[in-house]
C-alpha cells in the first residue's frame, strides 16, 4: 500500500472525506469536553501550521486497565484536528515543552524518521527511545494522512497501524507518519487547569521544595508557557 506525497484525489472523495472529518471532529469534541492543550502541527510537505486539539483520557494512561494496542499507553489520531492521548503522556509532553519548548521555527520531528528503530536513531545520535514530543510529531504526521486519505484514513489506519514501522510495504502508513510529522509547540494559553495542576505536583524522587525552588507553581508555569509560545501562522 503506497501512495505518493501528494497523491491525486478526486474532488468528490475530498468533499465527502472532508465533510465526514468535520462531522467526526464536531462529534468527538462534543463528547470529549475541553482539550488538555492545543498544538501546532503539520507535515513537512505543508507550508501552513494547523491547530490540533489534544485530548487526554485515563483510558490511555500506561497503567490503564483497558486493553493494550488499542487503549493502554497508546496515542491515536482520530481526525485532522483531534489527537487523543493518556494524561500521563500529556503531562510528559508538557514537562518536555517547559524545559525545551518547540516552535514553528524549530519544530520537533521524529529523529531519523523512526520512533521504533533504535539502530537508525543511534546513527543520527538520537536516544534509542523517542521522547513524548517526538511521538506527538508522529501523530501530527497522521493528521496529514487524514487530509490526504479522507474517508479511507480510518480503514487504512485500522489495518496498518498495528504493523508499526518497518521495511515492508505494509509499514508505509506508520513510516510516513514518522517521516513527515512536525510538532510546532503548544498553543499559548491552551493548557487546561488539570494538566497545570499535574505539572505542579512533585514527581516520585522530587520533593515539594525542589518544585517550589524552581518556581514551578501552576501560575508561573502558565506564564512561562505563554512567554515561550507566540501566536504563529504559516
Ligand atoms: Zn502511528
Amino acid at each position: 500500500m503506497h501512495w505518493s506525497t501528494n497523491p491525486p484525489r478526486r474532488q468528490g472523495d475530498d468533499f465527502l472525506g472532508n465533510m465526514f472529518h468535520r462531522w467526526a471532529t464536531r462529534l468527538l469534541r462534543s463528547l470529549s469536553g475541553r482539550p488538555c492543550f492545543q498544538i501546532y502541527g503539520k507535515a513537512r510537505s505543508e507550508s501552513a501550521w494547523r491547530i490540533i486539539d489534544v485530548y487526554a483520557t485515563p483510558r490511555r494512561d500506561r497503567d490503564s486497565r483497558w486493553p493494550p494496542y488499542l487503549f493502554r499507553g497508546v496515542c491515536i489520531t482520530w481526525t485532522t484536528e483531534i489527537i487523543v492521548v493518556g494524561w500521563d503522556f500529556a503531562e510528559e509532553v508538557l514537562r518536555q515543552q517547559r524545559d525545551e519548548p518547540a516552535s514553528c521555527e524549530q519544530p520537533v520531528q521524529v529523529a531519523a524518521g523512526r520512533i521504533r528503530d533504535p539502530q537508525r536513531r543511534a546513527a543520527v545520535g538520537a536516544p534509542p527511545f523517542p521522547r513524548a514530543s517526538e511521538v506527538l510529531a508522529h501523530e501530527c504526521g497522521h493528521t496529514w494522512q487524514t487530509l490526504r486519505l479522507g474517508l479511507l484514513y480510518w480503514p487504512i489506519g485500522a489495518a496498518f497501524t498495528l504493523f508499526r514501522e518497518g521495511p515492508h510495504w505494509w509499514n508505509h502508513f506508520e513510516n510516513q507518519a514518522s517521516e513527515l510529522g512536525q510538532f510546532g509547540g503548544i498553543v499559548r494559553g491552551s493548557v487546561c487547569e488539570e494538566l497545570m495542576w499535574r505539572l505542579s505536583r512533585p514527581r516520585p524522587g522530587e520533593n515539594e521544595s525542589i518544585i517550589q525552588s524552581n518556581g514551578l507553581s501552576a501560575s508561573t508555569l502558565a506564564s512561562a508557557l505563554s512567554r515561550t509560545q507566540q501566536q504563529r501562522s504559516s
